[in-house]
């Protein structure tokens, strides 16, 4: 800025007396004359006078645009002479952050650099200047974002550096002196060059055993040393140099003698330097043989008591999680225990992948986890995640332009008609006899009268065996009997407290032999009556059910929570607050597996590897899964109370398993258990917010509470110590498997109980639903099942058709009848998101329902039903695949007729109708979401798409019916559950073969969706706080119907004049639009793929990302804010 412009800019603000003193120095700094060094020297003084004693004039000068600021730095460029810089030098600094702060915005930092040079190249160098200088640096270089970087290019690190050779005995000078390396230190690229210099060697003689003196620099060495080991290469130097035991001995030191507490930071320091150190290879040998485990698990359990220590423990805990040796899973390989020989093997898929690996190969753990590469490891995934999901809007116009174009030939698709028999739908006259159900009268002798009423001759099956309805005594099964699993672990005679009213007892012999016990003939077994709690439950009807199912491992036995049925307890399930400290507890216990390996029993009391029983010696709990969608491959018991449990991958995949269910028995009653799922694959969990696991008591079944119910206590999910092979984790090398764990105490003696991850639904539950359906079809219900085909599995894939009969046979009726718009709602495509099976239990509940509401529905639309898309996923306890080891959610764009035959043949279905202009008016995918609370919707639009991304509007026609909104508008008028703020609307390139995109793409359906069900709970809405429950999740599948028969209402042009204020939900779109463009509601993990965070946990969970910055100048000015911060803390 020219002088002149300068001041007069001062003239306006600045008092007559400093404003001349300041135009004078001015002048001076025009002429650069070292005889007027002395003149300037008096001026300072004078200004200084002032500014000391005026508030007024300090506040001026110091006011960012006065101008005064830039005469001095002026001055200070200008008159090299130390005595006028140590006037200078000492007029910002006193004060606070703000002074500094408009230095540094003005230049001052290169300014001082350069002094600092200068002055250094004096000999000998002005020891009260260099002190003054770094005092100031101090103080400006946390402030200066650039700092490290202009003090490296200024060639200002070794200045400092050889001060402090110089004057390692003057404590005055080196305490200025390391506050200015400790920021140096902080650019990573110094940090580098510094150590090469020396400085971690001299930060060794500085640091020591436990001494009142000197605290404050010792403070600031360790900090400078923290700084300087983030480097791998200075690590590597102190590692070499032995200082890993040197640290630990000199915590250890600390930890003893500082018995107030009062040097914490000292302490968190030495920790702070054995983090970094730790973070290479190396280093975490050097720690373990150092006894670093045992001596940080020790000091941090005297800690525990003292909270405010907690940082502490947290460092030590993070230390000792990453130190921990990398333990093998302990499993033969990590392929399914389960193998289907599928039709074919497609080249470069999953499954000849899978089966490529030569014979013998160790799958577990990976050869190269020893290379130094696998060092990467780190939990930025978030971080790499949000980059890959940027990359993920498909920006491409022409595949955000649904299509009507056929793919493939009618005639192809012409063999498809047999499922739309109501299009074509021809009604007659009959009479026929049917019963009355017990709604209609009490009296059960005179049940059944005769009716004349219409029916669909086709609808019977009369004529179409192909399209039979589900048939259990016809399918072919006869290898396996049926039996209620643990009966052998029950004892002969269940207690018969209390008994039901109602209650019946099942005769054994309904049973398989394995019921008996010591040939006690009269073991009975009561059944809870939930007949009229549960309309579409009942126990024999079950096991008939499961004869009909093909499972790979042939499942013989039926777990007695899908025997007995579900009834929704009425009391409210809260989200369950996190117990402070509750992981940090769970992980000293996993670390106390290494320091005192003897407590260790592991015992292994389950496994589905070996083919011989584990011997019960009645210490251990006795765990089974053998029934259908039971998933648990291995138990071991670590200690007493404590089972460390490990998961199947899903059949012909060495990976996907989260889903699980299991069966315990042989319980003591009040001891404390704690059951550790060891081989969680996801990076965060809805387990550590609050959710609970399921558990089902049969005792509690008995005495009359038939119920699945929400428990566990200290239930938290984190990363452990099992090194996940990078064959299993996408190629990523160096990740590990999570732990879920859960502590629970058992009510019961002899009880027998039932884990699992969400309320189970099995395929076997499924056919019994539907069977019952049937039976309570009314004569204004239009209902057919079809088998739409036969899974790889050999199960049947039933399709639903539900619509109201026609009025009456006149043309008029026939023709509304037959034209009724469609709706396609399909389920459960992933067999762990059972949720998604209670939701179309409600849906199909409602639909088939009597009130007005139900028969306006039908009588609005034709329903299209798959309520289990992936039947076989279901019976054989997957969690995410088909037995084609693939997820069936990612093939909907070129279906394999033999590899995924439900998604071919469900999608024929819409091309059927796409071809014959009949494409549904909704498509709906029902699903459940791991990590995220409440029900919503994803669906697809071209507008809220190219919102998210750079593309011109001007490069495309934006024009786009905002119709897609309506439906999950509704939805979150109605449903309580329901958020429409999750909703997203954006079309990802990774979804692109998920049936929401194709089927909006490609049949050109505008609402298409997917409806994601959270497995956990609400945070919003009636049932805000609370986890989630089959009345709610049934509860919302009724919604959806209710929010269809607006949606009709909306649509229907005639109807729009009686509906005006519905309307309004249309011009809603216009308020949450806003909304949809800003990044918070652009959801993109659907379907449980991404490792997005909901909450980040990350800081608590171990290994950080190392930059190894020797070379690039680009990582340079990085200083992230929480180092800048806790600068600053240091320092003021
Ligand atoms: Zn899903």
């Amino acid at each position: 800025m020219p002088p002149c412009k300068v001041l007069a800019e001062c003239l306006t603000i600045i008092n007559s007396r400093v404003l001349m003193f300041l135009g004078q120095l001015e002048r001076l700094n025009g002429e650069a004359m070292l005889a007027d060094a002395e003149i300037a020297r008096q001026i300072t003084a004078k200004i200084l006078h002032l500014i000391q004693t005026q508030e007024k004039t300090r506040k001026e000068i110091m006011s960012k645009g006065s101008g005064g600021m830039e005469v001095i730095l002026a001055t200070l460029e200008v008159k090299d002479d130390w005595s006028v810089c140590r006037d200078y030098v000492s007029l910002p600094v006193p004060g606070g952050g703000r002074r500094v702060g408009v230095l540094v915005s003005k230049g001052g930092t290169g300014i001082l650099l350069q002094m600092l040079l200068s002055a250094s190249k004096e000999w000998p160098p002005s020891e009260e200047l260099m002190l003054q200088l770094h005092s100031v640096l101090a103080k400006v270089g946390p402030k200066d974002r650039k700092f490290g970087v202009k003090a490296r290019l200024n060639g200002a690190l070794n200045v400092t550096v050889n001060l402090l050779k110089q004057n390692l005995q003057n404590p005055k000078l080196l305490l200025p002196c390391l506050q200015v390396l400790r920021v140096y230190s902080s650019n990573s690229v110094n940090a580098v060059s510094l150590g090469k210099n020396g400085l971690v060697e001299l930060m060794f003689k500085i640091i020591g055993p436990f001494s009142k003196k000197n605290t404050s620099l010792l403070k600031v060495a360790l900090d400078t040393l923290g700084a300087l080991l983030k480097s791998k290469t200075n690590a590597r130097r102190a590692v070499d140099r032995a200082h890993v035991p040197v640290l630990l001995y000199i915590y250890q030191d600390w930890h003893r003698n500082d018995t107030r507490h009062r040097h914490m930071l000292i302490r968190k320091g030495i920790l702070g330097c054995l983090k970094n150190i730790t973070n290479i290879k190396l280093g975490r040998r050097a720690f373990l043989d150092a006894d670093g485990m045992r001596i940080l698990y020790n000091t941090s359990t005297e800690c525990l008591p003292v909270r405010t220590l907690d940082p502490l423990i947290n460092t030590s805990s993070l230390i000792m999680r990453k130190c921990f040796p990398k333990n093998r899973l302990p499993l033969p390989t990590i392929k399914s225990v389960f193998h289907h020989q599928l039709p074919h093997i497609p080249a470069g898929g999953p499954v000849a992948q899978l089966y490529s690996q030569p014979p013998g190969v160790d799958d577990v753990v990976d050869e190269s986890d020893d290379n130094e590469d696998a060092e990467a490891e780190n939990d930025t995934e978030n971080e790499e995640d949000k980059d890959l999901h940027n990359d993920d809007i498909e920006t491409d116009i022409s595949k955000l332009r649904p299509r009507e174009t056929p793919s493939r030939p009618f005639e192809e698709l012409k063999i498809y008609e047999r499922f739309f028999l109501e299009l074509s739908e021809d009604f007659q006259v009959i009479s026929v006899f049917f019963r009355r159900g017990p709604l209609f009268g009490s009296d059960q002798k005179t049940a059944g009268r005769y009716c004349t009423f219409f029916v669909s001759l086709q609808g019977f099956n009369f004529d179409n065996p192909k399209a039979a309805v589900i048939d259990p005594v016809t399918a072919p099964k006869s290898h396996c009997s049926i039996t209620v699993p643990t009966a052998q672990g029950l004892p002969p005679k269940y207690p018969t407290t209390a008994p039901l009213q109602g209650e019946r007892h099942l005769a054994k012999d309904a049973l398989e032999e394995g019921a008996e016990e010591d040939g006690d003939e009269g073991a009975v077994l009561e059944v809870p009556d939930t007949a009229l709690l549960l309309p579409l439950h009942d126990p024999d009807l079950y096991v008939e059910m499961v004869k009909s199912t093909r499972s790979v491992p042939q499942y013989s036995q039926v777990a007695y929570p899908d025997y007995f049925g579900h009834v929704a307890p009425t009391f409210r399930e809260h989200i369950l607050e996190r117990v402070y400290g509750v992981q940090r507890t769970k992980i000293f216990q996993d670390i106390e597996r290494l320091i005192h390996p003897n407590d260790i029993l592991d015992k292994v009391v389950y496994d589905l590897d070996i083919q011989s029983p584990v011997v019960d010696d009645g210490e251990s709990l006795k765990f089974n899964s053998q029934f259908e969608s039971g998933n648990l491959r291995k138990a071991i018991q670590v200690r007493r109370y404590e089972y460390d449990l490990v998961l199947n991958s899903d059949i012909n995949s060495n990976h996907y398993h989260q889903w699980f269910y299991f069966e315990v028995s042989g319980m003591c009653v009040g001891a404390p258990y704690r059951f550790n799922i060891i081989n969680c694959e996801k990076s965060n969990s809805q387990f550590n917010y609050g959710m609970q696991v399921l558990m089902y008591s049969v005792q509690e079944a008995i005495g009359g509470r038939p119920r699945w119910v929400r428990t566990g206590a200290d239930i938290c999910y984190y990363k452990n110590h099992f090194s996940r092979s990078s064959i299993a984790a996408g190629g990523q090398k160096g990740k590990s498997y999570y732990t879920m764990t859960f502590s629970m105490t058992f009510n019961h003696k002899d009880d027998v109980c039932y884990f699992a991850y969400h309320y189970p639904y099995t395929y076997s539950t499924l056919k019994m639903h539907l069977q019952k359906l049937e039976a309570l079809r009314t004569p204004q219900v239009y209902l057919r099942q079809d088998i739409l085909c036969e899974t790889l599995g050999g199960n049947g894939c039933p399709l639903l058709t539900i619509t109201a009969m026609p009025e009456s046979t006149s043309n008029d009726q026939i023709c509304q009848f037959r034209n009724r718009p469609l709706v396609f709602l399909s389920a459960r495509v992933h067999p762990g998101e059972t949720n998604a099976s209670w939701v179309m239990k409600g849906t199909l509940e409602f639909l088939m329902g009597t009130s007005p509401l139900a028969q306006s529905l039908r009588e609005a639309y034709i329903f299209k039903i798959v309520p289990m898309l992936n039947p076989d996923g279901v019976v054989n306890g997957n969690h995410r695949c088909s037995l084609s080891g693939e997820d069936l959610n990612r093939q909907w764009q070129s279906p394999s007729p033999e590899l995924h035959p439900t998604i071919y043949h469900t999608k024929s279905l819409l091309q059927y109708l796409t071809a014959i202009q009949r494409a549904p008016l909704v498509f709906c995918d029902y699903h459940g979401h791991s990590r995220k609370k409440n029900v919503f919707m994803y669906g697809c639009s071209l507008k809220e798409t190219v919102w998210q991304t750079n593309i011109s509007a001007t490069s495309c026609d934006l024009h786009e019916d905002l119709g897609y909104r309506t439906l999950p508008k509704i939805l979150s008028q109605i449903a309580p559950a329901f958020s429409m703020a999750s909703c997203s609307f954006v079309v990802e390139r990774s979804k692109e073969a998920t049936a929401r995109v194709v089927v909006w793409r490609e049949m050109g359906v505008q609402r298409s969706y997917t409806m994601e069900s959270t497995l956990c709970g609400c945070d919003q809405g009636k049932y805000k706080g609370l986890q989630i429950g089959t009345r709610e999740l049934e509860e919302m599948g009724a919604q959806f119907c209710v929010a269809l028969l607006r949606l009709k209402r909306l649509t229907c042009p005639l109807e729009l004049r009686n509906h005006a204020h519905l309307l309004d939900v249309e011009s809603d779109f216009i308020e949450t639009r806003c909304k949809v463009t800003s990044p918070s509601t652009y959801v993109l993990e659907d379907e449980e793929h991404s490792f997005m965070e909901e909450v980040d946990y990350s800081a608590e969970s171990g290994d950080e990302l190392e930059h190894e910055p020797d070379v690039a100048d680009t990582h340079d000015n990085h200083l992230s804010d929480s180092e800048s911060n806790s600068q600053r803390d240091a320092l003021t």
